[in-house]
């Protein structure tokens, strides 16, 4: 048996920050916010209660960069009495923290780090 329910459960983009002070590490650009996608049970286009609230994760509203990880995290170097990592580490040459390898320019003060 079938039965049509006008309704159901809808994935919802929330933005929880509309900007954020760091520059995107993928463009330069301060155009940083912060988004969860929750998911709603809505009825008839209603939102009738949020089931389940999303992980915020940074996304760059210029070039669509997306993070799942906070900004504390971009620059942390790591533990010293750990081995180091495999994959190389880049240090930005102006504020000399070390960045995760892939990015263009320094989320924390912007410097571009492609040459
Ligand atoms: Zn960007
Ligand atoms: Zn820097």
């Amino acid at each position: 048996m079938f039965f049509f329910f006008v309704g159901g459960v809808s994935p919802r983009l929330v933005v929880t920050r509309a900007h954020l002070p760091q520059p995107c590490a993928a463009c330069g650009r301060e155009a940083l916010r912060e988004e969860r996608v929750d998911h709603v049970l809505s009825l008839f286009f209603l939102d009738i209660f949020t089931l389940s609230r999303g992980t915020p994760y940074l996304r760059c509203g210029a070039c669509d960069w997306a993070s799942t990880e906070p900004p504390q995290l971009w620059g942390q170097a790591p533990p010293p009495q750990l081995p180091r990592a495999s994959a190389p580490t880049a240090c930005c040459p102006v504020c000399a923290r070390a960045l995760q390898p892939g990015f263009a320019f320094c989320p924390f003060c912007g410097t571009s780090l492609g040459g």
